[in-house]
């Protein structure tokens, strides 16, 4: 079940804090407010920011400033300063969300390192509303709906550069976000050896799948080519519309086609049912087919689609409520 991400685990968490030396860290040119009453210093990057409105939104930014301080409090500006072990460009977008309005201005397009920030330090320091406008973010581009998938992943190519499954996996896992994971764990499973390796984010931290992940994309890999080979064998059945005044030329097109599928045996076996098949593409260089037979094609083409999705969690292992059947 989808749970609401920060609701889903209200233990306080360990923050942790740094020991960097605060002579060795630059201000930040953004968020450095004049009239700010705390510094937070994240590796070699200080914030000089509102201390209220940080304790507002957060019990854990709370606890950690209601922390016993030493004797000698350390100071920049006046202010007190107060270390953290997260990365400075994640604490970066987490400050800015909290302190700027327009952060999650739906006109500008948030990168996946900002939404992915968003999630872990939200989701770290309990602040739900971030994680959940972050997660919505997410979830547009791992839609449940095989529609929206379709138009992100096969005409807007320049959105899925960066959106990195493996990240997508580990945010859905740390959120209990079970709605992602199909299309995540689908898009692993067309990784070759960095399905293994992992992923690296920006900071240099290192992310990989746990071993029940890896298994289940081990196990959705096979599902998935045999599904590919389902799916190109039953589109390019030669039977022709039962409608068509032209049988033996469309026919010849069927033929033709599959013929040459088959010397292309990586279209034939790749791990995406998904994959665009435009009928003028795959028939025009063989004569082409009439009108009635390309409908027939595209209703092969949706249908079998259609049916992979529905079973997508099942071929993924994972359950999801209210998947679309
Ligand atoms: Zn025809």
């Amino acid at each position: 079940m989808e749970a609401s991400a920060v609701a889903a685990s209200k233990k306080r968490r360990r923050v942790g804090t740094s020991k960097v030396d605060i002579d060795d860290v630059k201000r930040d040119e953004d968020l450095w407010f004049h009239d700010g009453s705390i510094v937070i210093v994240a590796g070699d990057t200080a914030f000089r920011v509102y201390q209220g409105l940080l304790m507002k939104q957060s019990e854990i930014f709370r606890d950690l400033f209601s922390m016993p301080q030493p004797v000698v409090v350390e100071t920049m500006d006046g202010c007190p300063v107060v270390k953290v072990s997260d990365s400075p460009k994640d604490m970066k977008y987490l400050l800015e969300a909290i302190h700027s309005l327009g952060f999650f201005d739906p006109k500008k397009t948030l990168k996946f390192v900002a939404i992915s920030a968003l999630i872990r330090l939200g989701h770290k320091y309990a602040i739900e509303h971030l994680v959940d406008q972050a997660l919505s973010l997410l979830k547009t581009e791992y839609p449940t709906s095989l529609t929206s998938w379709l138009v992100r992943w096969h005409k807007d190519y320049a959105c899925k550069e960066d959106m990195d499954p493996i990240e997508v996996v580990y945010l859905a896992r740390l959120t209990q976000t079970s709605s992602l994971l199909p299309t995540a764990l689908y898009r692993c499973c067309q990784l070759e050896s960095r399905l293994v390796e992992g992923t690296h984010r920006p900071d240099g931290t290192h992310v990989q799948l746990t071993a029940d992940d890896l298994k289940r994309c081990m196990a959705g890999k096979t599902i998935l080519v045999q599904e590919q080979v389902r799916v190109m064998l039953g589109c390019f059945d030669w039977e022709v519309s039962s409608t068509c005044n032209t049988k033996p030329r469309c026919r010849r097109s069927f033929l033709q086609a599959i013929a040459h599928v088959r010397n292309f045996p990586d279209i034939m076996a790749e791990f995406d049912p998904f994959r665009e098949m435009d009928s003028a593409d795959w028939f025009d260089k063989f004569g082409g087919l009439c009108d009635d037979c390309c409908n027939m094609f595209d209703g092969r083409v949706r249908e079998a689609r259609n049916d992979v999705w529905s079973n997508l969690p099942a071929y993924m292992d994972v359950e999801v409520e209210g998947w679309p059947t």
